[in-house]
């Protein structure tokens, strides 16, 4: 990304919304931080291909192939609606077919594909078709849970609302289903029992 782009960028819009001279001496250093939080942090994700990072995967046993399981990853996301960020949690799985990862791997992936400009949906997908497409899986499962700020700022008495949003992908639905990635998930284990 071009920094100083950015940064002319974030200027100008602190001048239309009319904090430009003689305000704009005390956002001097705002331009930079906003730069450094959406370019190093927020959009982070953009620079790596999701199925990048499994591509150093190690041998499974397909015979002794059921779900691995990481739950409760911390996350943020960047709403491209309204480039404001949901914070929460990722929690994903996989059925390996002969190879399995590294759950740094996993943590990488979920960065990978969340710090971005992208919907809660399209995240939860990105992950799911990178488990079954760089890493054969037979079945993957992710389920996103994020505070959308943008939602809570404009709407104080949404202010605790959480946002959830699942992919799922089974190449043999009576062997491996999104209800049993729930079950194995402690968190979520009596709401999908319910
Ligand atoms: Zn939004």
């Amino acid at each position: 990304m071009d920094n100083e782009s950015v940064e002319r960028a974030v200027g100008a819009l602190l001048t239309a919304l009319g904090y430009g001279p003689p305000h704009f001496a005390e956002f001097d250093r705002t331009v930079t931080r906003v730069r450094r939080l959406f370019t190093e942090e927020l959009l982070a994700g953009c620079a790596t291909d999701p199925a990048s990072v499994l591509s150093n995967p190690l041998p499974a046993d397909p015979k002794g192939c059921e779900w691995i399981v990481l739950e409760q990853v911390q996350a943020v996301t960047l709403c491209p609606h309204h480039l404001m960020p949901a914070v929460g949690t990722v929690s994903l799985g996989y059925v390996p077919r002969d190879s399995m990862v590294s759950f740094g791997a996993l943590h990488r992936l979920v960065r990978a594909a969340t710090r971005r400009l992208i919907l809660q949906e399209e995240s939860a997908q990105t992950i799911v078709d990178a488990l079954t497409g760089a890493l054969g899986a037979q079945a993957a499962a992710c389920t996103i849970r994020m505070a959308p700020t943008c939602f809570s700022a404009a709407h104080a008495d949404g202010c605790q609302a959480v946002a959830t949003a699942s992919a799922f992908v089974s190449t043999d639905l009576s062997r491996w289903s999104f209800r049993d990635f729930l079950l194995l998930c402690t968190n979520s284990a009596g709401h999908a029992r319910a």
